[in-house]
């Protein structure tokens, strides 16, 4: 087990060691709860207030060209796309994980209308399957079936149209081999809508390289884009224009300002956007997008695993025994993460959480 000293000197070594004082953290808490809410930057406040005062206060409406107002949505798309292995014109932030995940499986059925089923894994995140058999239960052709996280790939036949799966789960931790899974799907037939709630900020992506169809993911966890922070969607550059959106807003339309009677989607991307998101919620998630951009997602997947190793040695040394270890030991199977079983479990959190340790 690694002794205090050699904790401290690799905290001195630690090329991200500044960023500790670019949150807005309090005194006297330990705060490992990020994967849930992202904690606070401190440029944060400061620039809401600007948001609010300049560019809402005294810049009002000429604030849509003035300050970008406008595009919002791609600009911050341009910004995650960096972080997942997208091009910057595969990615929209807008609307929340939820609701892009049902833009994004309903664009996956429409392009398999010979085929019924929507695969996912029954220990995936519960909206994310509420969404598919809510969306299912429109469709007279849609069914969702939920099979085991480890019978994904054997699972994948000639029935499916979309497989939907989160690429790290929430409760374990457990990563997906995104390549492997996509190739298996694309192999079948299928096409696939990776949810990143979990890995995005957390670990480098590469959409494009495992020739990603669809994907969605949320900008308040490892992004630290403040509480509810817009969530983005990603759509590979071949489906584009294929999309007939099944949420036709403005925003989408090939020229907003026109008011036209009739839709017409825009080119490419932006006709998946139904309608601005929040101006300060899209301020406070450009924050943290530029700080995890400054930090670097190479740098960030290096050092989460050394503290997640750490951790986990740690634990096993001084409490032998007393849990069970949710999260993959093979680093190459794990996100950025550590979870514990115990029966006693939520008791332990609420008296951790009354010591200043946030779980
Ligand atoms: C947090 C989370 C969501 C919910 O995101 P919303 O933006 O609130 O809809 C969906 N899926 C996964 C996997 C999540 O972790």
């Amino acid at each position: 087990m690694p002794s205090r000293a050699d904790l401290e000197s690799l905290d001195r070594a630690d090329p991200l060691a500044r960023f500790r004082d670019l949150f807005a953290l309090p005194e006297g808490v330990i705060y490992l709860d990020g994967n849930s809410l992202g904690a606070q930057p401190r440029q944060t406040a400061a620039r809401l207030a600007e948001v609010v005062e300049r560019e809402w206060g005294r810049d009002l409406i000429t604030s849509w060209n003035r300050n970008g107002w406008i595009d919002y949505p791609a600009r911050l798309g341009g910004k995650v796309a960096r972080l997942i292995g997208a091009d910057a014109d595969e990615v929209l932030v807008c609307d929340t994980t939820s609701i892009n995940l049902f833009k994004a499986l309903t664009a996956a059925l429409d392009q398999r209308p010979d085929r019924r089923v929507i695969l996912a894994d029954r220990a995936n995140f519960p909206s994310d399957l509420y969404i598919a058999e809510g969306l299912a239960r429109r469709r007279p052709d849609a069914t969702v079936r939920l099979v085991e996280e480890t019978e994904l790939a054997g699972a994948i036949d000639d029935s499916v149209a979309v497989v939907t799966l989160t690429q790290v789960n929430y409760k374990t931790g457990y990563l997906h081999d995104m390549a492997a899974l996509t190739r298996a799907a694309h192999e079948a037939g299928a096409l696939v809508v990776w949810d990143l709630a979990h890995s995005a900020g957390a670990l480098p992506i590469d959409l494009n390289g495992a020739g990603a169809d669809y994907a969605v993911g949320c900008g308040y966890k490892y992004l630290n884009g403040g509480p509810c922070a817009p969530a983005f969607l990603y759509v590979a550059r071949r489906h584009q224009a294929k999309i007939d959106p099944p949420l036709p807003g403005w925003l989408g339309h090939a020229e907003p300002f026109a008011f036209d009677t009739d839709y017409r989607p825009a080119e490419g991307m932006r006709r998946n956007l139904c309608s601005m998101p929040s101006i300060l919620a899209s301020a406070a998630l450009e924050v943290g997008l530029d700080l995890m951009l400054d930090a670097g997602i190479y740098a960030l997947r290096t050092k989460s695993l050394a503290l997640t190793e750490t951790f986990i040695r740690v634990v096993e040394r001084r409490c032998p025994g007393l849990f069970d270890l949710a999260t993959p030991r093979d680093p190459a199977r794990r996100g950025s993460q550590v979870s514990l079983r115990h029966p006693e479990g939520y008791a332990i959190v609420q008296a951790l959480i009354a010591r200043g340790v946030i779980g």
